[in-house]
């Protein structure tokens, strides 16, 4: 006979973690050892998103379980038998719930993701758990087995048990629970025994949680202060408060770059403390398209109505983080009304206003930060170029480029470089790629060089999307000096003779032969200084960084044929005419145009196959051994 009286009433039921899950539990378990005091931090965080809807619902919800609850988060350790308890009156979880947030990994790519990380950083540090959405599991840090109670808010709900050691099972079972919320419990490891101290626990709770809009109760004795700091006004905010606010709330851990508080009566009525990141937070770099969901956080008359709302900013600015407040919404606002309600948009329109303004300043009285801010997230306001045409000026006034004038990471403003280029230039010149290194060491570059004409060196991808749709500024058109078909009639007067009439014109047939079918033109080049050949775009082709971008997306895309220009002045191609008067049959001749093609290709990152590169070289070096 067991002693364990309820054992056939209750039914304990075993579940599989999918395939994706267990190897994510093995990651966590094995891989994040930085910062294992997250794990609360997470813990109370969730709790503090259940707590969060349930305040929302009970706007609307008459029926809910234990309506006047009080709203709060309660935590208690236990020194000696090394246990802690971590219990909310959040909205709780059903049954299919539990299975659904606590079995399976919300986020798609998140396994992936972390991978990756760990790949890099040999590390994961638990520090970037917050991001993956994957927090809870960060208790296995420091336990080897979980226990959650919990009960929905639902009138009618059901009490269920989930327990779990974090490898390749879970159990659920029926239990008898008073109250509506959620009880997490668990022992701590003897290595991790430091979290059962009651003064480290509220260490930790003040360092991540102290702005946690509800109480968190310590062994009965409050720990947080709540208040809602974006209701001060600018000269009661310590930097310092504000600091930890944006950690808590944008899940970073370094201090923001910058940080602005607005405060706007009129038409609408808000508040708001908004932030710009150190740096762009991972998901950013690493999975496009994420922008579309982030946003600061909207509140109305304090209480949080969504946590990352994507109607307060156009796409190009979500990355700024931080708390919108406004009087002008009814607390029980919907989703659907946020989305098409004409106080958000123009909530939107004024803080748009505000923030391109900051920025400005910014630029204004502390370049240094501008430039960090620039770098991090230059590329993407540039996205803003081609979808905010209100602010359009402004975004152009922003932008900053390096140029064969400027230091690298050192930048030149459009209008910069409209004020300090030569009277009777007519164009702002650009050359993109890949690197500042290769864009400097392009043959295409040497006429500017030489007459010392400030070209604009752009490396960022998203350049040749946004920069060739500017088409001018202030009435200067703005060009890439690969087209074939830019004024360089103003040239040294000391440069050395070209060739000329029947010298020149069998080399050019024979080039225009060799290469038919590789280019649309052979032309005689007045760019072009120290290199033999170059190649160039025509009126309506494709700048070759475009090209490459446009590949990338589509490698099906034939490749455009460019023009070849030819140095006529320089030894290389006089000796070809010297060897064609000779014998225009001299395979020699042919040998070495398609060289000096693919050479230039080359030089371009375009050479598909460097196989006849090499075998052709190798001839030629025999040809020249040969000749000593
Ligand atoms: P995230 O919080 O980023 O979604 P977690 O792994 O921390 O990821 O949690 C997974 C889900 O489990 C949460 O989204 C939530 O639905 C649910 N959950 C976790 N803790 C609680 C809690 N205390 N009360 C209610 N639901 C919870």
């Amino acid at each position: 006979m067991s002693n364990n009286g309820n054992a056939s009433s209750t039914q304990v039921q075993e579940f599989e973690y999918k395939a994706e899950m267990k190897q994510l539990l093995d990651l966590i378990v094995h891989s994040l050892y930085t910062h294992p005091e997250i794990f609360l931090r997470e813990l109370v965080s969730n709790a503090s998103d259940a707590l969060s809807k349930i305040r929302f619902n009970s706007l609307t919800d008459q029926d809910m379980l234990d309506r006047d609850a009080e709203l709060s988060i309660r935590i208690s350790v236990d020194a000696k038998e090394l246990t802690m308890v971590i219990e909310d009156s959040g909205i709780g979880m059903t049954e299919e719930e539990l299975i659904a947030n606590l079995g399976t990994v919300a986020k798609s790519g998140t396994l992936g993701f972390m991978q990756t990380l760990k790949d890099q950083q040999k590390e994961l540090d638990g520090n970037l758990i917050g991001q993956f959405g994957v927090g809870f599991y960060s208790v296995f840090m420091v336990t080897d087995e979980v226990t959650v109670e919990t009960r929905s808010s639902a009138p009618g709900s059901q009490g269920y048990r989930w327990v779990s050691k974090g490898e390749g099972t879970y159990t659920i079972e029926k239990i008898d629970k008073a109250s509506r919320g959620t009880r997490i419990s668990f022992k701590l490891k003897e290595e991790s025994k430091e979290f059962a101290e009651e003064y480290r626990v509220e260490q930790i709770v003040k360092k991540y949680s102290n702005f946690v809009d509800f109480p968190i109760y310590l062994d009965n004795r409050q720990v947080n202060t709540v208040t809602a700091l974006w209701q001060r006004s600018k000269n009661e905010l310590k930097d310092e408060e504000v600091h930890e606010f944006y950690k808590f709330i944008a899940g970073d851990y370094q201090d923001p770059l910058d940080y602005l508080q607005v405060s706007v009566e009129g038409m609408v009525t808000f508040k708001a403390l908004l932030f710009i990141p150190k740096e762009a937070p991972m998901e950013l770099l690493y999975r496009q398209g994420e922008l579309e969901n982030r946003g600061p956080q909207l509140y109305v008359k304090k209480v949080m109505i969504q946590h990352e709302c994507r109607e307060l900013l156009p796409e190009y600015l979500r990355f700024i983080a931080g708390v919108v407040d406004t009087e002008d919404l009814s607390l029980n606002v919907s989703r659907e009304v946020v989305q098409s309600s004409p106080v958000m948009s123009k909530i939107r329109q004024i803080l748009t206003g505000k923030i391109l303004g900051w920025f400005e300043t910014l630029a204004k009285e502390q370049p240094e930060k501008f430039r960090t801010f620039y770098k991090a997230f230059g590329p993407i306001i540039k996205i803003g170029l081609n979808t905010d045409f209100t602010n359009r000026d402004k975004l152009i006034g922003l932008l900053r480029f390096e140029s064969t004038k400027t230091g690298a990471d050192e930048y030149v403003t459009l209008k910069e470089y409209t004020e300090r280029m030569g009277e009777d230039q007519k164009e702002i010149y650009y050359h993109s790629g890949a690197s500042r290194a290769q864009l400097l060491a392009h043959p295409n570059l040497e006429y500017f060089q030489d007459m010392g004409i400030e070209v604009l060196l752009l490396t960022d991808p998203v350049d040749v999307f946004v920069i060739p749709s500017l088409f001018e500024y202030d009435k200067k058109p703005l060009k890439s000096i690969e087209k074939a078909d830019i004024d360089f009639s103003k040239q040294k007067k000391d440069k050395p003779e070209p060739l000329s009439g029947n010298l020149l014109d069998p080399v050019m047939k024979i080039f225009r032969e060799t290469l038919a079918d590789q280019v649309e033109d052979v032309i005689e080049s007045h760019r072009l200084v120290n290199s033999p050949v170059t190649l160039v775009s025509g009126k309506d082709g494709l700048d070759s960084q475009m090209e490459k971008m446009m590949k990338m997306m589509n490698s099906e895309l034939p490749a455009g044929k460019k023009i070849l220009e030819v140095n006529t002045s320089h030894p290389i191609i006089r000796n070809i005419a010297g060897m064609v008067m000779a014998n225009e049959n001299n395979p020699l001749i042919r040998t070495s145009i398609k060289q000096l093609y693919e050479g230039a290709l080359l030089l371009e990152g375009s050479l598909d196959s460097t196989t006849a590169f090499i075998s052709r070289m190798n001839d030629l070096i025999e040809a020249a051994t040969l000749a000593r």
